[in-house]
């Protein structure tokens, strides 16, 4: 072992030395571990395996011995904690969610002055109470932030949690902490009425185009929830008759930093009898979806993302999809139920992930709604009626009110 390690040192100077190609070893170990990660993050059945994520840890951890003191190391080393902190979610067990706990404490010590050190001891706070109930060591991780970290950003709500140790009641504003790990006032909506200008979408046997369907539902929407939802902003991504790309609404969503994204549509089948409700969320995991977004990142920002952000990026779309996916059940049962209280007939055509490509890259979570079928003749004309219109939009206002509700009681997000 001290052999070895002395011979490592030894070839390590001989490395640093040899000028621009120093560490050009342990960059591409860097690489191997992202890419081993970016891997396992597009490949369902094999998140379901221990070893997969073993294999990932493994190397990044070869990474975090061997890098100190250059900057992929501490990335490797946070990504540690991330990683036990996904595999935890994934296997629900104790240890990994003490290990996801002591990789950020063990980062934060480490790296003391890094810029994640304090979000490192603040993810740990949070794991130690929410997930393994133990108050003492969350107490020492959020009074760490709080001492060592006063101007940093995560010191406000850090404090916010050390009350809520004393009281034993979560902050009211727990769930408001965004993945980026800032506070958010009020909530932003964005609706997306589907198709528009050049792209009528499905069409009607008496002629009724989507795209009309689509806007009209989606103004009665955009008043509803500012009707219902206390402080909440609401936008469009078109308010006329606008040609919009798939690329334009993902840009808009994300400029204006919705918290939210729903995309309003009317179904289509050969069949005319087809009719019913269905509702989409992103499944990023049936596809390689995280690893498009990283290439498209790359390609729009002019240069080449750190592995660091990469990793992040992608952990924020993942933790979207869960999101998402909760978002969607909450939009579409409210959805059915209320509509079925006022029409015969409404079927249930469930839940679905789907790859749609408006949905990827939108950094929230994100559902896509066939409010009703425009192909069949009884759905088209009730969705020309006001009444009709009326009530879907109601209803998935109060689904997206519900979602919310029981987002803030929860408060689990890291
Ligand atoms: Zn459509």
């Amino acid at each position: 072992m001290k052999i070895s390690r002395f011979l490592f040192a030894l070839g390590l100077s001989l490395i640093i030395s040899a000028g621009g190609h120093a560490f050009s070893k342990t960059e591409e170990t860097y690489e191997n571990a992202h890419n081993c990660y970016v891997d396992l993050k597009a490949d369902p059945e094999a998140r379901k395996l221990r070893q997969s994520w073993e294999k990932c840890i493994d190397l990044f951890e070869r990474v975090a011995r061997q890098d100190r003191r250059i900057e992929s190391g501490a990335d490797a080393k946070f990504s540690l904690g991330k990683l036990y902190e996904e595999l935890a979610e994934n296997s629900k067990n104790q240890s990994d969610w003490l290990k996801a706990a002591k990789e950020y404490e063990s980062f934060a010590r480490q790296y003391s002055r890094n810029s994640k050190a304090d979000d490192a001891y603040f993810g740990a706070g949070k794991i130690y109470w929410l997930r393994l109930n133990d108050k003492a060591n969350s107490k020492r991780c959020f009074s760490r932030v709080v001492k060592f970290y006063k101007k940093g950003d995560k010191a406000a709500e850090a404090n916010k949690y050390l009350a809520a140790l004393e009281t034993g009641i979560l902050p009211k504003d727990a769930d408001a902490v965004s993945q980026a790990g800032s506070i958010q006032e009020a909530v932003t909506i964005v609706i997306d009425p589907g198709h528009g200008g050049k792209d009528a979408g499905a069409i009607g046997p008496k002629g009724t185009e989507e795209k009309d369907v689509t806007l009209s539902l989606s103004k009665k929407l955009a008043e509803q929830i500012k009707n219902d939802i206390k402080g909440a902003k609401v936008f469009l991504t078109r308010g006329n008759d606008a040609t919009l790309t798939l690329d334009d609404r993902v840009k808009f969503a994300n400029k204006k930093r919705a918290d939210l994204f729903i995309s309003i549509h009317a179904n289509a089948a050969v069949s005319k009898k087809q009719r019913g409700v269905q509702t989409y969320f992103l499944n990023n995991a049936s596809d390689d979806a995280a690893r498009r977004l990283a290439a498209q990142e790359n390609r729009n920002s002019g240069r080449k993302a750190s592995d660091l952000e990469k990793i992040i990026s992608t952990m924020i779309q993942n933790a979207s999809t869960e999101e998402s996916r909760i978002l969607a059940k909450s939009v579409h049962h409210r959805l059915v139920k209320d509509l079925s209280g006022k029409y015969s007939g409404v079927a249930d055509q469930k839940v679905r992930s789907a790859m749609f490509y408006v949905l990827v890259g939108v950094k929230c979570p994100s559902i896509l709604v066939e409010t009703s079928y425009v192909s069949n003749p009884k759905e088209e004309a009730r969705l020309n009626n006001k009444d009709y219109q009326a009530t879907i939009a109601k209803a998935v206002a109060k689904g997206l009110d519900e979602h919310l509700k029981s987002k803030k009681s929860l408060a689990i997000n890291l």
